[in-house]
């Protein structure tokens, strides 16, 4: 056994575990001799934006300049306001409301425009109010992880998307889209496929590990994501560009996907 299929098997396996014995817990189950394991939240977010610099200058991210707690969209806004200037009105509006409705689900993100891909820059990931109670960040180890999978889509538009052995920027990009070559969901899932896979692949690399809730998390996101594309491969609904870059990435993380598929066969 792979050392990724071992260390990601136990991690599930506790938190399975840890997930058990809250129910447990919760059912005020007397005759339970062994002690609950308590969910203990270590992190603290009494100032967000040092908490975020403190697992920014721990995770290093190669692509991101900064995570900005944003929590009122005031400071992406602006971001996005700069980028579009001399673009349509309709066109902003419809960002803006884009990083609101994407927010629920991601309390960390990266926005960025298509015109700007493989621009070479680093990239700013935006914090929102929900870092700050989310389930999945139980410790610094977490948001440090969380951070590192903004830095797998900043690195992405910061040098361009791989289609097969092609990488595509800029307007031939945006041109791809508004042929309808590449379709903007399709994209974004697969693009999610490679950060989950990413984050779980960096956190069996690191010292300080990750809560098992936040890698089961991560883990059920990627199998989550990773059956919607399986199941696009399959029935051959994908565009031949979608494909290319679709079976780039599921090469690129065969492992992490090869131990998820396993564990999910036998669990
Ligand atoms: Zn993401």
């Amino acid at each position: 056994m792979n050392k990724l299929k071992k260390w990601l098997i136990s991690t599930l396996a506790a938190a399975t575990l840890i997930a058990g014995s809250i129910i447990l817990t919760k059912q005020k189950e007397e005759s339970i001799k062994k002690e609950p394991i308590v969910l203990e939240r270590t992190i603290n977010f009494d100032n967000p934006q040092i908490t975020l610099n403190d697992a920014f200058n721990s995770c290093k991210p190669e692509h991101l300049s900064e995570v900005i707690y944003d929590p009122d969209f005031k400071k992406s806004d602006d971001y996005i306001r700069k980028k579009f200037v001399g673009h349509s009105r309709r066109l902003i509006e419809g960002y803006l409301e884009q990083a609101r409705i994407g927010a629920p689900g991601h309390a960390l993100c990266v926005a960025d425009i298509f015109e700007d891909v493989g621009d070479g820059k680093k990239r700013i990931a935006f914090a929102r109010a929900n870092i700050t109670n989310s389930p999945e960040v139980l410790c610094p180890a977490d948001l440090e992880n969380a951070i590192y999978h903004e830095d797998i889509h900043a690195g992405e538009a910061r040098h361009g998307y791989h289609f097969g052995g092609k990488i595509i920027r800029s307007k031939e990009l945006a041109e791809l889209f508004n042929k309808g070559e590449i379709r903007t969901g399709v994209i974004r899932a697969i693009g999610e496929l490679d950060a989950y896979a990413s984050q779980i692949e960096r956190a069996e690399k690191t010292e300080r590990k990750p809560s098992p809730i936040h890698i089961i998390s991560a883990t059920t996101n990627l199998y989550q994501v990773y059956s919607i594309i399986e199941k696009a491969l399959t029935k051959n609904t994908l565009k031949p560009l979608e494909k290319k870059y679709a079976e780039e990435k599921i090469r690129r993380h065969k492992n992490a996907i090869e131990t998820l598929k396993n564990f999910n066969s036998k669990n």
